[in-house]
């Protein structure tokens, strides 16, 4: 026998593509067994997570995840694949529990998972022509089909990104070089930002997403770079604030971007879109809206409004992993003029030679931060257009509706003390006991910790915790409701509402 021959009998079998015939079989071999074990899990389960808490997914980790990640001798695509399936899906919170509801993570549609496997599949890219051709125009479809719905014109860009985050990071970059282009004459994409005669900075409030200091961090303007204006008692960015802010900074300091909230993470509230673009234009500062969260309310006629003069902003950030119902990430950065991207697509690399592009063959990664990436376009327009306009406004809809119903709720209960009326689909409340003396607030803040983690570790509900800021200047600890699925039943957000209140009681007996 030959060293080739040999050699060719010792390794293991090759898997087939996942694409090709053979693969196609596997893989409908694989979801269906994949299907079958994720309805015997979410049917055995109580609560939203399995319960027991950190020490128990860490011990159940340590037992199932024993062996090496290259083991000598695997066990097979689909024993493994069940095995693992089991283990995640056991230890994994069911976003589809109506006491899921800690986190900005929504229950995706079926269809919008269905298109998941299919992108895993197919597994285009968005970089050069010929990594998905199909792909870059669904892209180019959503992009231009939502910067419609915010209401910019024909100028109007943008990227689908790895979520708000990255869009955020992108509202800066593009910030910085249109603000610096515009009024110094500098590239700063191309020459960086040393020597600059002035410090340009970002115009943010507390409230601000901490995304955007990141941003700052990385775009080299600083976290320190970000000068915080003064908010109302609730932290909206005032339009007159930010005129004073403006106007009396240091003649060494070039504002480049006002991050406006369209939607706050904790209360759901909007900025004065349409007060604070007019003073960002008289100042020549970028605008941009952050609506991670809030942009949800653009699909529903109803609550539209509040978002008034968002396409006064010069960039949005949108998030369809929050209001959407695709699966994470399904982030998208718009700008007003698609023009904003052009530092990204300056490089000269082997994805855009003149003649190629001449051509048509044009790829998608000058509208990036990055280069391969995952076709998240195709979800996105399966889920919108298969549920279309009424079918997302009653998404949505449904959600503020039930906001509003758990408010009720909470008041109506004697141990909860609600922080506000819901602007959007978050509930902030905690648990007061009326016999406790709240003193300094201290004893209720260390209470509603310690309620949260209980009913983490119980697997009977997973709520987020933040503070709200009061009138007095105190900061008490609360706890959120975040609503994302409209399925949930008012019985059902009863039931969870009896559940926070009998588990706070039993810890302060
Ligand atoms: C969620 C959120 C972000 C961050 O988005 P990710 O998709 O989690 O990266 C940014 N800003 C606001 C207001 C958000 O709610």
């Amino acid at each position: 026998m030959s060293i080739v021959e040999q050699s060719m009998t010792s390794v293991a079998p090759l898997e087939p593509p996942a694409g090709s015939a053979a693969g196609l079989d596997r893989v409908r071999t694989l979801t269906e067994a994949a299907l079958e074990v994720l309805g015997q899990v979410s049917a055995g389960r109580p609560g939203p997570v399995t319960a027991g808490g950190p020490a128990a997914v860490t011990n159940a980790a340590r037992a199932s995840l024993s062996g090496p990640l290259l083991p000598e001798h695997p066990a097979g695509a689909l024993e493994t694949f069940v095995t693992m399936v089991r283990d995640y899906a056991t230890w994994s919170v069911d976003l589809s529990h109506p006491a899921a509801l800690a986190r900005m993570q929504c229950p995706p549609t079926p269809v919008a998972a269905a298109s998941e496997l299919v992108v895993g599949i197919l597994n285009q890219s968005l970089h050069a022509w010929e990594s998905g051709p199909y792909a870059l125009e669904l892209e180019r479809y959503v992009v231009r089909e939502l910067a419609d719905l915010v209401g910019y014109g024909p100028e109007a860009g943008g990227t689908i990104t790895a979520g708000g985050s990255i869009s955020n990071l992108m509202a800066i970059l593009t910030a910085r070089d249109s603000v610096l282009a515009a009024r110094m004459d500098r590239r700063a994409f191309a020459d960086g930002l040393g020597a600059l005669p002035r410090r340009p900075v970002v115009l943010a409030t507390d409230a601000t997403h901490f995304s955007i200091g990141r941003a700052a961090g990385i775009c080299g303007i600083g976290e320190d770079g970000i000068v915080r204006v003064p908010s109302d008692e609730l932290g909206r960015l005032l339009p007159a604030e930010l005129d004073r802010t403006l106007t009396g900074l240091p003649a060494d300091v070039l504002p480049v971007a006002v991050i406006a909230c369209v939607g706050a993470t904790d209360q759901g509230w909007v900025d004065d879109l349409p007060g604070l673009s007019e003073v960002c234009r008289r100042h020549g500062v970028w605008l941009h809206a952050d609506a991670a969260y809030g942009g949800g309310a653009l699909f529903s006629p109803r609550l539209r409004e509040r978002l008034a003069g968002i396409a006064e902003a010069d960039s949005v950030t949108l998030d369809l992993h929050k209001f959407g119902w695709t699966a994470a990430t399904s982030g998208v950065f718009l700008l007003r003029d698609a023009a904003g991207l052009a530092p990204l697509s300056q490089q000269t690399t082997t994805l855009n030679a003149g003649d190629d592009a001449e051509a048509g063959f044009i790829g998608l990664y000058g509208n990036s931060v990055q280069a391969t990436r995952r076709a998240e376009a195709f979800k996105i327009a399966v889920t919108m257009r298969a549920l279309g306009r009424d079918g997302m406004a009653a998404m949505v809809d449904g959600c503020y509706e039930l906001a509003r119903y758990t408010a009720d709720q909470v008041e109506a209960r004697p141990g909860l003390e609600l922080a506000a009326r819901p602007a959007m689909t978050t509930v902030l409340f905690r648990f007061r006991d009326e016999d406790e003396n709240d003193g300094d607030g201290h004893d209720l803040d260390a209470l509603n910790g310690a309620l949260r983690r209980r009913l983490m570790e119980q697997g009977t509900v997973l709520l987020a915790r933040t503070r709200v800021r009061r009138p007095d200047g105190t900061q008490p600890v609360f706890l959120k409701i975040m609503i994302l699925n409209p399925a949930t039943t008012t019985a059902q957000i009863d039931h969870i509402l009896d559940q926070i209140v009998h588990t706070a009681t039993g810890l302060t007996r």
